[in-house]
């Protein structure tokens, strides 16, 4: 059987010599598959159509006649803009074009025209791309239109496309297997190739996409569960002894009785603890689901068992918050804590390592000091780490190969809706605790405009006087008159003003590490009544005589965001308010702040905010590991996404898909990325 040829030099295509051929490289076309795998990233459309027509999208070509003398300003130096208007079908409207002031001359009234642009309905205007004097019939129809950079262009490209095509037609093979093909109906991949750059129609383009989409996510989903189960039939794991009697002890030691989800959630952990291949495992629960006791708990089943365990948090002052939880956690139980942050210095830091390495430390905590080569354990069971997104892949894995494969615990706070948590934790099972533990007042949200400062300070202060506490948030901690931000220390200035008698505290990035614990501390105490922040704040913090959170400019986070920050408060007997001040200016921020008013649940709001802003914001994008796709997109096209992951997981376990010839096309790629030999992934 013959493959694609990847080696297939893109010099054979006629018209590419060795310079076209190196500017083809700087796009990542080297071969003819990279080529015909280039996809156009959207259409020009070039099919006149109706404005009545409602669906059409905002590139439009039209014909009509001319109705107005054209009008023709110059500008700048050398530039000019010519308006005129056109009546086409009912719609009297403005074209504009720009820099074609020979027109002026060309265009009489009732002249016919063509004109392709973008379409403004609200001005009733096209911006003209192109400008066409008479009746033009485009033999494209809808041309692609792909990324290009200096030296190329898209005219120039698409000529290369379609010369490749007309040459080595036969070089795209079917990689699809004939079951897959039918059952969900998928139009061939040579055709679909062929569409995808050279649309015979919508439809047809619509078929294309489709498999292709397909396509792309079922070879990443191969790549996640072949992963996913070699790493079981590895065997290389750590079976951990769980003693099931003194973890009950402890359990039943805690100050509560565990929610239902947290029971649940403890039984899936411990069956991967106990098994003999390693745990990689997503802990997700929204804000105060209580995820930092099941930690505990998972610790606390590894050092039973003779292991050490890590808790890695993102944060100095998580850091020493999980510490001290776990100390009094731990307390009566003589498990030894250790805090390791980059405050640790010198001597201590030294004797710490040392009884680390020796196994007196049970349980080291601490931020990204825990991944430095000088860290080393005696015998590291459990790996867990805190807001797991806001760690890089690579920081995870030092952490983790400091144990012989440890089990692994990832926690998040940031819901992530089912549809991205399929793709983006493609080889991790996930546990969710979905539900909060009883006796939690709903903290009441309002929405205000900041002309309602003084209000919101009067009620502040209210809060205030009754021995509560209140956090104020802003966006940036510097000055930025583009973005007219109020900074935190200007908020700092005017709550120290209105709020006298009480003591305001300022929290931001720039502070020392020092600076940032005095000031934590001093809130913790309640020395310090307002905490002025950034968002340093955000994850995990822990007051729970902090009934107030301010949020100030909150149309400028995200929803996922907001709600992380509204978790701060509501975590005692009281209660807890959240205020959002925001002038919302766009449709969509009012969308916003109402929402958050009207709902507390992390997961409707996150799969807004995903549907609204993209991925991006769920996760650093460099760091999430989040796949990059070509065509498919992760959220709009999830049903595709999951159909995939369900065929993918069944062909791994399938052995004629390791040996086949039927298969060859999509094990291929799984052998090239070491898949088979360990080396695949982070
Ligand atoms: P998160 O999931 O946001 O990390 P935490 O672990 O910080 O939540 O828990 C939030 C608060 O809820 C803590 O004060 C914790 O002691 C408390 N908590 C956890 N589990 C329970 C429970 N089952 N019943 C009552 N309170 C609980
Ligand atoms: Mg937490």
């Amino acid at each position: 059987m013959t493959v694609p040829d990847k080696t297939s030099q893109i010099s054979k295509v006629k018209g590419v010599g060795p310079s076209v051929a190196e500017t083809l490289k700087q796009l990542g076309i080297e071969s003819l598959d990279d080529l015909f795998c280039y996809f156009p990233y959207r259409y020009d459309n070039y099919e006149v159509q109706d404005l009545e027509k409602t669906d059409i999208g905002d590139h439009v070509t039209v014909q009509g006649k001319v109705q107005s003398e054209p009008v023709l300003s110059f500008y700048a130096k050398k530039r000019s803009r010519l308006a005129v208007r056109i009546l086409t079908g009912r719609s009297l409207i403005t074209v504009t074009a720009f820099n074609r002031p020979y027109l002026k001359k060309k265009l009489n009234l009732g002249d016919e025209v063509t004109v392709t642009g973008k379409w403004d309905r609200n001005r009733a205007e096209i911006t003209a791309t192109e400008f066409h004097c008479g009746i033009q019939n485009f033999t494209e129809q809808i041309a692609p239109v792909y990324p290009v950079k200096d030296g190329m262009t898209v005219k120039r490209l698409r000529g290369i496309v379609r010369q490749a095509f007309n040459q080595f037609p036969d070089k795209i093979q079917e990689t699809l297997p004939q079951n897959i093909m039918r059952e969900y109906r998928l139009m061939g991949r040579k055709d679909a190739i062929r569409e995808i750059h050279f649309p015979t129609g919508r439809d047809a383009l619509k078929q294309a996409r489709r498999r292709l989409v397909y396509e792309e996510f079922l070879n990443y989903e191969l790549k996640m569960q072949s992963y996913k189960q070699i790493k079981r039939n590895s065997n290389g794991g750590t079976q951990i002894d769980i003693r099931m009697e003194t973890i009950r002890s402890f359990i039943r030691a805690l100050p509560f009785p565990l929610t239902r989800a947290q029971e649940r959630v403890v039984n899936e952990i411990l069956a991967d603890m106990a098994s003999g291949f390693s745990m990689n495992r997503l802990l997700q629960g929204d804000v105060g689901s209580g995820k930092t006791v099941v930690a505990a708990i998972a610790l606390y089943a590894a050092v039973t068992a003779g292991f050490q365990g890590a808790l890695m948090a993102p944060t100095e002052i998580l850091a020493e918050q999980h510490a001290d939880s776990l100390q009094k956690l731990f307390e009566p139980f003589s498990v030894s804590i250790a805090l390791l942050t980059g405050n640790v210095h010198g001597k201590e830091r030294r004797l710490l390592l040392e009884e680390l390495q020796e196994g007196h430390i049970d349980i080291l905590v601490g931020t990204h000091a825990l991944i430095q080569d000088d860290v080393l354990f005696s015998r590291l069971g459990l790996v867990v780490t805190d807001e797991q997104h806001r760690f890089g892949v690579e920081q995870r894995r030092r952490l983790r190969v400091k144990g012989k494969d440890p089990d692994v615990l990832y926690m998040t706070a940031t819901p992530i809706p089912r549809t991205l948590a399929l793709s983006v934790f493609g080889d991790m099972d996930v546990s969710t605790i979905d539900e909060l533990p009883g006796g939690r007042k709903l903290i009441r949200t309002y929405w205000v405009r900041h002309e309602m400062m003084d209000r919101v300070i009067r009620f502040i202060e209210k809060e205030l006087r009754q021995g509560r506490q209140a956090y104020v948030v802003c966006p940036l901690i510097e000055e930025s008159e583009q973005l007219d931000v109020q900074n935190a220390l200007d908020m700092h200035a005017e709550m120290v003003r209105k709020l006298p008698g009480f003591r305001v505290g300022l929290m931001h990035g720039k502070l020392s590490n020092e600076e940032k614990t005095e000031v934590m501390n001093g809130f913790k105490e309640r020395s310090i009544q307002v905490l002025v922040s950034t968002t340093v704040i955000e994850v995990g913090v822990n007051v729970p005589n902090a009934t107030l959170m301010v949020i100030n400019d909150a149309d400028r986070f995200g929803l996922s965001q907001l709600h992380q920050l509204r978790g701060r408060v509501g975590r005692g007997e009281h209660q807890s308010y959240c205020i959002l001040i925001a002038d919302a200016r766009s449709e969509t921020s009012r969308e916003r702040m109402r929402l958050m008013t009207e709902t507390t649940d992390g997961f409707r709001l996150s799969t807004f905010d995903l549907q609204l802003r993209g991925p991006g914001d769920f996760f650093g994008k460099k760091q999430s590991g989040l796949p990059a796709f070509k065509l498919a997109d992760m959220v709009h096209d999830y049903r595709t996404l999951a159909a995939a992951r369900d065929d993918a997981s069944k062909l791994v376990k399938n052995p004629r898909f390791w040996k086949d010839e039927t298969y060859f096309l999509l094990r291929r790629p799984l052998i090239e990325a070491g898949i088979l030999d360990h080396a695949f992934l982070d």
